[in-house]
């Protein structure tokens, strides 16, 4: 590939800047338009815009937000000027909106580090354009099957992503058998990271996911559990199995709403680390974290250091309040992802409102199966749960759920539109969590945004 001439650098870079700047006039933030028109000028800018730039991708199913969030705030607090493409747009043109943005006239980088998160199937274009310094993988799941055509697929569009970057660490969950198995027969050095045996929740092991050994075609077994199909894998008949992990939380100290306090190790030391954010996947997160410093030589004691003052941001756990009563909002968008939530409200202890809004735009996935798969069951019985405002599109699929899981009619309200939402949310006296899906945390979030006076991402 070869980087474009001057002129048509410059014609892209002001047609990428230009046409952003517009869109943001008219209140249009996270889009890819811009990425397009820069790259029908010159298809090849992306060389030049991140020429020279220390570079971390983030790709996987659940937890690619906050863990950008926690690298990018590791690197800045580490000294490292850094980009970080917080707009959600994360496929190639958006990704390219955000790098093209970040240049001088001339498409010479300003900043020298990125943390990009970037969708599963998209990984494959982006990388021969960046060189990734690392790829993060978070894990994989089922998602949005109707799109990707099933998790085993999501596998091998991620490979031949890895394949096309060959001197790129890859950053890997040591506990996820799927992420894992891209170490395999590839050239690339591996950073793991994971949870040492002596710790996290036994729950039901769900195997769905997990696949099978990728050496032997046979089935997993484990020693421990961490939950979903995560925790120390072997396979029986082979022997292949779960890798030490170069970054391993030893012991989980404290656990509660406000985040967690564990023993993380690394290169030979142990260090206790606060993580601000709570729930058992933050701490994968964090430890993810740590793991892509390593794998950019940044100082690990700086990027455990600053896990205890990162914050979430769009709907990854994002906090707002509702003139003094809080509103924690967590996005959903699979069983794995909405089981880990309602284990996170498990640990709440005292009554609450919840609002579920469920849309299947093709932001989200046409298929709303998953919610069949999903253990509304376990929420059902939470004793703190005093009323359910139902939302979104299929709105009725998710009444009829939760009914079918055991909510009883007093429970339950179906509430046809954000406003009435919020004049309903505005007469709550107790503490509120509200769990949409992608379109929908769109929608309800500039509802609470407006009302707030908080600010829109990409201001
Ligand atoms: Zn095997």
């Amino acid at each position: 590939m070869k980087k474009p001439n001057v002129i048509r650098t410059v014609l892209s870079v002001a047609a990428c800047k230009l046409t952003r700047f517009i869109l943001r006039k008219t209140g249009r933030g996270g889009t890819a338009i811009p990425g397009i028109v820069a790259m029908k000028i010159a298809g090849n800018i992306l060389l030049t815009a991140s020429e020279g730039m220390e570079i971390v991708v983030v790709t996987g199913t659940n937890g690619k937000t906050t863990t950008c969030n926690m690298i990018e705030h590791a690197l800045t607090q580490a000294g490292c000027d850094c980009l970080l493409n917080k707009s959600g747009a994360n496929l190639l043109h958006g990704i390219a909106a955000d790098l093209i943005s970040n240049t001088s006239w001339l498409g010479k980088p300003k900043s020298h580090y990125a943390v990009l998160e970037c969708d599963e199937a998209a990984l494959k274009q982006l990388v021969p354009f960046i060189s990734p310094k690392a790829i993060v993988v978070t894990n994989l799941f089922s998602d949005q099957v109707d799109r990707y055509g099933g998790v085993e697929n999501t596998l091998k569009e991620i490979r031949m992503g890895v394949e096309k970057s060959p001197s790129s660490t890859l950053v890997l969950n040591a506990e996820e058998p799927l992420s894992a198995s891209l170490a395999l027969n590839v050239p690339n050095s591996v950073v793991w990271y994971g949870l040492d045996k002596t710790v996290g929740p036994q729950g039901n092991i769900d195997l769905a996911d997990a696949g099978f050994c990728p050496v032997c075609d046979g089935s997993y077994k484990y020693d421990y559990h961490v939950y979903a199909h995560l925790g120390g894998f072997y396979c029986p008949k082979c022997g292949y199995k779960r890798k030490s992990p170069d970054v391993a939380v030893v012991a989980i100290e404290k656990k509660d709403t406000t985040g967690s306090t564990v023993l993380m190790k690394a290169d030979d030391t142990v260090q206790r680390v606060v993580i601000s954010l709570p729930a058992v996947y933050n701490i994968y997160n964090a430890a993810a974290a740590v793991a892509a410093a390593k794998a950019m030589g940044v100082s690990l004691q700086k990027a455990m250091d600053s896990l205890a003052s990162v914050r979430s941001s769009f709907g990854r756990l994002e906090s707002f309040d509702l003139h003094g009563n809080p509103l924690q909002m967590i996005l959903v968008k699979n069983p794995a992802g909405c089981n880990q939530a309602f284990s996170y409200l498990l640990g709440v202890k005292e009554d609450f409102t919840l609002v579920l809004c469920l849309n299947d735009r093709t932001g989200d996935g046409h298929d709303i199966s998953w919610i069949n798969a999903t253990d509304y069951e376990k929420l059902c019985e939470d004793p703190h749960v005093k009323k359910i405002f139902v939302c979104g599109d299929r709105a009725q699929d998710l009444f009829e759920r939760l009914k079918k899981a055991g909510a009883e009619d007093g429970l339950l309200q179906i509430v046809t539109d954000y406003q009435e939402l919020l004049k309903l949310l505005l007469e709550q006296k107790r503490p509120i969590f509200a769990l949409p899906n992608y379109t929908a945390m769109m929608e309800l979030r500039q509802v609470l945004v407006q009302e707030t006076g908080k600010k829109d991402f990409w201001e």
